[in-house]
């Protein structure tokens, strides 16, 4: 305990808040659980965040980027009180509550396994020291395991979840504390320079990568911008990867920049088509959080176990296809778009994530596991629990999925989902020059293929009845 300074008999306790995928200050339940002592009186609070090597070597570039600069934005919103630390947490933990006499310590749950898994672990040693590890909310606007079938066990399907969903409902935004007493990090655990903890956790963007800006007012900003602008027109233009319809929240709800249970304040009753489709969308990651928090095996397996077991490609050529289709060199022009759009945005539009998993399992016979890999190192938004159950969805191999026998023609989805050819021709400068929905066929133009564009690597007829037939096969 500390006495204010100056104060005749305030005694003030002091709490350790440790920021993970929360970082913001608003609508922030564990932060005012960390202000406020249950005897209502406030508390000092240390703002940490610590950079765990197990979790920073697994990000790729854009998103380190992206939570690097989140955490700027973070500590110019509490004065610069923000404290980094390098280390493991358990250790870090205990010894920061310790340093500053912290009588508990506070966060937002964490459902992934590793994040689970790492808390379990940070309890135990402060077990050791008598401070409880407190946890108040959660990233989700209904925490997973909360939401299950009438008798008790997890819903498999969307749809049935959804109902369950938007029955259990969801609390109103926690709003924020009036004022937080933030306590000085200088000098705590040997803390120096916050510019240079942070320049550790960032890392070098290709050249021409552009990426959101980061933190919580940019996800507040683009929120308002796509509330007011688009939310309405949501349902008539998410799958229309050449128009801006959808909200790129994602980074932001990844890294807790702002909190979907704010974005479902604000569509309150939804009231157009629009708004109960976004409702709708927020719910699925919900739904992808709870299947892995019930089964966190299926963060590498399928969880339906047939999908493994199928006769997938490698060697030589199946490296070199997965390189093209790494690099957008496929040949088809929707496809090339899209992973060209990774490279340049860390973003994908979630039609075209879906075409271009598609591609990669059922046209190249490579295991989805590649491409969700592949995902994870370039995507900005990459979540375990979205990427993982997204790839499962496409393969066919998700507790909820699409039939495996369903196989996206990658042509066909680019002429009707970018019926004009804007998209491509945006990511594809080779195809540039090709007006209209003809850029989606450039084999067949009179002139023929553009320069330095590629043939098709695969005849997409082939390949399919190839991916029905090993299907067949396994299945017998
Ligand atoms: P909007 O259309 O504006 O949707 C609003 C929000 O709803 C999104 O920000 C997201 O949080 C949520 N949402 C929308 N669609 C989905 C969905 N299908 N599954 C889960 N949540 C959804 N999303 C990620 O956040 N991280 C990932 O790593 C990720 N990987 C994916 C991989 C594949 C193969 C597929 C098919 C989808 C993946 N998604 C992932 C889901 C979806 O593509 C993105 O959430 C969406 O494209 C983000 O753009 P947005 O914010 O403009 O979305």
């Amino acid at each position: 305990m500390q006495a204010r300074p100056g104060g005749h008999c305030a005694v003030v306790t002091t709490s350790l808040l440790w920021f993970r995928r929360d970082l913001r200050t608003s609508d922030h339940p564990a932060l005012l659980a960390a202000a406020t002592a249950p005897n209502g009186s406030s508390r000092d609070v240390l703002g940490v965040f610590v950079a765990d090597d197990q979790l920073l070597q697994a990000a790729g570039s854009p998103r380190r980027h992206f939570l690097a600069g989140s955490l700027r934005a973070l500590s110019s919103s509490i004065n610069g009180r923000l404290l980094i630390v390098h280390g493991r947490p358990e250790t870090v933990i205990p010894r920061l509550a310790k340093q500053i006499g912290a009588d508990s310590v506070h966060l937002s749950a964490d459902y992934g396994p590793y994040g689970r898994a790492r808390d379990a672990r940070v309890e135990q040693a402060l077990h050791q020291s008598d401070v409880p590890l407190v946890a108040t909310g959660s990233s989700y606007a209904i925490a997973p395991g909360r939401v299950n079938k009438p008798d008790g066990k997890p819903y498999a399907v969307f749809t049935p979840f959804y109902r369950g969903w938007t029955a259990h409902g969801w609390r109103k935004p926690a709003g924020s504390a009036a004022t937080v007493s933030w306590l000085d990090p200088t000098g705590v655990d040997g803390s120096v320079d916050l510019d240079i903890d942070i320049s550790q956790i960032s890392a070098a963007l290709p050249a021409d990568m552009v990426l959101p800006e980061p933190g919580e007012q940019a996800a507040t900003d683009t929120w308002r911008e796509f509330r007011d602008r688009a939310v309405a027109d949501y349902d008539d233009q998410r799958n229309r990867p050449d128009r801006p319809g959808t909200s790129h929240m994602s980074a932001y709800l990844k890294w807790g920049c702002i909190h979907p249970r704010t974005l479902l304040a604000d569509l309150g009753a939804p009231r157009s088509p629009g708004a109960a489709s976004y409702q709708r969308e927020l719910a699925f990651r919900d739904f992808y959080a709870d299947i892995l928090f019930h089964r966190p095996e299926t963060l590498t397996r399928s969880a339906d176990p047939i999908i493994d077991a199928l006769d997938w490609d490698s060697g030589q050529q199946a490296d070199e296809r997965l390189r093209a289709w790494k690099t957008g060199r496929t040949g088809f022009p929707y496809i090339d778009a899209g992973m060209r759009q990774l490279l340049a945005e860390g973003w994908i539009h979630n039609r075209v994530r879906m075409g271009v998993a598609s591609f990669l399992i059922k046209d190249l016979h490579l295991p989805w596991q590649l491409g969700a890999a592949h995902f994870m190192d370039h995507l900005v938004d990459g979540d375990i629990a979205s990427n993982t159950h997204g790839w499962q969805w496409v393969a066919g191999a998700g507790a909820q999925a699409s039939p495996y026998y369903r196989v996206f023609n990658p042509t066909g989805q680019g002429e009707k989902f970018d019926p004009d050819g804007d998209y491509v021709r945006r990511y594809v400068p080779e195809l540039r020059g090709v007006a209209g929905r003809a850029v989606h066929r450039p084999a067949e133009l009179t002139n023929g293929i553009p320069d330095g564009y590629t043939a098709p690597i695969v005849d997409h007829a082939t390949e399919r009845f190839e991916t029905l037939r090993r299907w067949q096969e396994r299945r017998r």
